[in-house]
Formats: C-alpha cells, structure tokens, sequence
C-alpha cells in the first residue's frame, strides 16, 4: 500500500478547496489537512459548491483520495469550559456540516483545557458537548487529538482520550489523532514506539485510530512543551519518525506534518521528499530557504 502523507495547507475565501489541493500537489502530497478558516479564530465563510466541485475533479486527476483528507477544527474552541457550552456546540456542529459539504469525513478536534474545574468535570463537559453536536446522521468522524499536557490541557494520555470515548454515546463517530510532537511531550518515549501501540490498543483500540499528525519536538520527553519542529531537526529524530511512519500497524492511515514554517518557506515539499526517500537530508533547512 503507498505511503498516505501530506501536511497542513492553507484554504483560503476566494480559491478554497481548489487552493488547498493546488498546494498539496505543489509538495507531491496525496493528503492534506486545511483549517476551514483561521484556527485562532470561529469566523468562517461559506463553503462555495462550485470550488468544491473543481476541488474533488482536481483531487481525482491526481489521485488524491477524499478519504485520507482530514479538516482541523479551530483551537480555541474548548470544550471542556463550560462556560461557552451553547457557542460552542452550535459551532461544532456547523463545522460539522461545512466538512461533510465538502466531502471530508474526518474533524481532528483538541479535547479541550478545563481551565480550573479539574479534570474530571472537564472530561465530562467534553463528553457532554460531543454527544448532543454528533447526531445519528452524522457523517463525519470527530478525532480527538492526543495533547502535549500544556497547561490544563486534556487528553494527555490514552487514559484521558479512553475516558471521553467512553462517555460519548455515538462511539462510531469518534476516532484518534495521535501526534508525535505532542506523545513526546506528554512522556511516550518514542523510540520504543511499538510498546506505545500496544497501549493504545489495550486501552483505547487501535480501529479507533484515524489520523497521525508527524512532527519533531523542540523539546525533550516529558517537558509538556507542544512545539513542533521539523521532520529530523528535533528531539524525536529522523529515525523514530521514520519507524512510525512506516509502521506495519499503520498502513492506510494518513499521516499529515504541521512542521514549522522556515523564514517564511513551507517544509513541506522538502520534508515529504526525505521521508519517501527514507534517508535524513543534512542540508533541510537550507534546501527549504532556497
Ligand atoms: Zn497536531
């Protein structure tokens, strides 16, 4: 089976999904993740047909799959604070129906922090927003992304991630993201990743697994740090990426980098590049600058 990588890419007002995929081909990607709008922020604009339309042709001509495309929800929502309990299902659930409009099956969702109410209420005030935004009909799959543990952040490990699943009625709707920048920061040690698989199957499921977002870490195991650094650049390493990457069990999965930007110039090209070739690039950086 071929290798499923791509990055995040920009989805702009005017061009839309036809930007997006112009980007992902652009890197030599057969996948890509896109935020319907800024991630720091909720405004969105609607979703135009006809660029969708352009957007999926342009995705066949080039053999890039639907199924494999996965859509970011904007990270200040934060559903384990109650506080904002009505804004944000109801914009849960609009974003919801903007990804299936565009035929995407997969929302890669932060759990959320609790923010003071402890970890307990803030997993339950997850559980509650997801179980009345997913419906029966719900097409799409909500994959709650593993988190680095800054702050009061949740979903710091499996146990957290095994909590919400298990509170959500609609469980076929539910899937994982793990990401390694942030398994690395939360205390997985990486370099002994098939014991890392094995726990998340025995404590969450690997069918629940959808999504692996691939990054380096700025910063050591354990520091609860949540910043990414290119593929080889960081503490993780070429070669523990490599192993996941590549890994047996996880054939099928797409797997999406949201490594930094360099000066300005995306990674992406570069770093996908270096992974098929399955060989660390000494001169990265300055071939991302050239
Ligand atoms: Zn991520």
């Amino acid at each position: 089976m071929e290798l499923i990588i791509g990055s995040h890419v920009s989805f702009k007002k005017d061009d839309q999904l036809v930007g997006s995929v112009l980007e992902t081909i652009s890197y030599d990607a057969n996948t890509f993740m896109f935020y319907t709008g800024a991630p720091q922020n909720t405004s969105r604009v609607p979703i135009n047909s006809e660029l969708t339309k352009k957007g999926l042709e342009l995705m066949k001509l080039n053999n890039i799959n639907i199924k494999n495309v996965v859509v970011h929800a904007p990270y200040i929502i934060n559903l384990a604070n109650s506080n904002n309990f009505d804004f944000n299902v109801r914009f849960l659930k609009e974003e919801l129906e903007r990804v299936e409009s565009l035929g995407v099956d997969k929302l890669v969702l932060h759990p959320g922090s609790h923010v003071g109410v402890g970890i307990d209420q803030g997993i339950q005030n997850i559980i509650d927003s997801l179980n009345v935004a997913l419906k029966d009909d719900t097409k799409v799959t909500i994959c709650l992304e593993t988190m680095a543990g800054k702050g009061t952040e949740l979903g710091r490990n499996f146990e957290e991630i095994k909590r919400i699943i298990d509170g959500v009625e609609l469980k076929d709707k539910i899937g994982v993201c793990m990401d390694t920048c942030h398994l690395n920061d939360s205390g997985y040690d990486l370099s002994d990743f098939d014991s890392i698989l094995n726990e998340f199957d025995k404590i969450i499921g690997l069918k629940y697994l959808k999504v692996i977002h691939i990054n380096d870490s700025k910063n050591e195991i354990n520091t609860h740090k949540d910043r990414h650094d290119n593929i080889g650049i960081g503490k993780i390493g070429f070669d523990n990426l490599i192993k996941i990457i590549y890994h047996d069990k996880l054939k099928g999965i797409p797997k999406i980098l949201e490594t930094p930007y360099v000066e300005k110039n995306p990674p992406y090209k570069q770093e996908i590049e270096m992974i098929r070739n399955k060989e660390f690039n000494e001169n990265l950086i300055k071939d991302i600058l050239e």
